[in-house]
């Protein structure tokens, strides 16, 4: 049983190969057989087999943390804590703002346009994220 023997070099591809379900029917019994009579190759296998199974059960790269469910409901429940904060501290403000008799009108005027301006685009921002959420971002934002 010698590990560099030249035809464990020839079936290792064809192990991959079978983790990623590329083989054909031949292969897979040429496989099969070596398997069956080589220990060092049906190591090799189960190694990549148990590491390919390690990825699919959700040991995912960095980068897919933002998509995993749970990452996904935490930045909804700061966005609705955000949004429900929000709103009632802007009416306060719009109403103490009005109820302000030493402001002169057009302050009041230019404010008002301005904080709707804000709301429009939080709004439109919103509804960007949602639309992202089902389709490519890329493809659908309007400004
Ligand atoms: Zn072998």
């Amino acid at each position: 049983m010698t590990q560099r023997d030249p035809a464990c070099r020839a079936i290792e591809p064809l192990i991959s190969g079978a983790l990623d379900n590329e083989l054909t029917q031949q292969q897979r019994q040429q496989l099969h057989l070596h398997l069956g009579s080589c220990e060092a190759c049906a190591n090799l296998y189960r190694e990549l087999a148990e590491q390919r199974g390690a990825v699919k059960l959700g040991m995912l790269p960095p980068e897919s943390d933002a998509e995993t469910p749970s990452v996904r409901l935490w930045n909804r429940f700061g966005f609705g804590l955000l949004v429900l904060g929000l709103i009632p501290l802007v009416l306060y403000a719009i109403y103490q703002f009005s109820q302000d008799a030493t402001i002169p009108w057009w302050i009041k005027l230019t404010t008002a346009a301005t904080i709707l301006g804000l709301l429009l685009l939080f709004i439109n921002v919103l509804r960007q994220r949602l639309k992202a959420a089902k389709t490519d971002p890329y493809k659908k934002v309007k400004l």
